[in-house]
């Protein structure tokens, strides 16, 4: 601990093992913070077994999209976020349907940081 009361997410950190550095994962990052920060105020438990997740879209084409996932779960024993064996994976081919997928979620993702 740096600086009690203070906590740092996303870009400015290399959280655990394995956790890309992302706008989603900044967005669960946050969430899993803020969800403790609140707890600890009402005097209720933390969560001490949370699970976030990764996905990130790039447009390789105008149209032609590919991607890369994770799931990411608290170790007790180690102390950090673990990524899950054989949860995530990256595309198997270029593919125009991602492409909607990709739109989807830019648009879920603004709506949930700015709504
Ligand atoms: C080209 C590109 C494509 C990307 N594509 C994706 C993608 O498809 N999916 C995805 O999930 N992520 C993507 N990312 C990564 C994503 O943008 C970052 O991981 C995310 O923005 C990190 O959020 P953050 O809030 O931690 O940091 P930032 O978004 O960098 O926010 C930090 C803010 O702090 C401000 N700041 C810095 N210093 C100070 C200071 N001293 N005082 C006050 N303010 C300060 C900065 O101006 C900035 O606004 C991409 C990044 C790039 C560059």
């Amino acid at each position: 601990m740096a600086a009690r009361g203070i906590h740092v997410l996303g870009d400015s950190v290399t959280a655990a093992p394995g956790m890309p550095k992302s706008g989603h994962m900044a967005n669960q990052q946050a969430k899993v913070c803020a969800g403790a920060v609140a707890a600890l105020l009402a005097g209720m438990p933390v969560n001490d077994d949370p699970i976030i997740a990764n996905t990130c879209y790039s447009f390789v084409g105008a149209r032609e999209v590919i991607h890369v996932a994770s799931v990411h779960r608290y170790d007790r024993e180690q102390k950090t976020m673990l990524p899950v064996k054989g949860a995530g994976g990256v595309s198997s081919e270029v593919s125009t349907d991602e492409a909607l997928f990709a739109v989807a979620w830019g648009f879920n993702l603004m709506n949930d940081i700015f709504s």
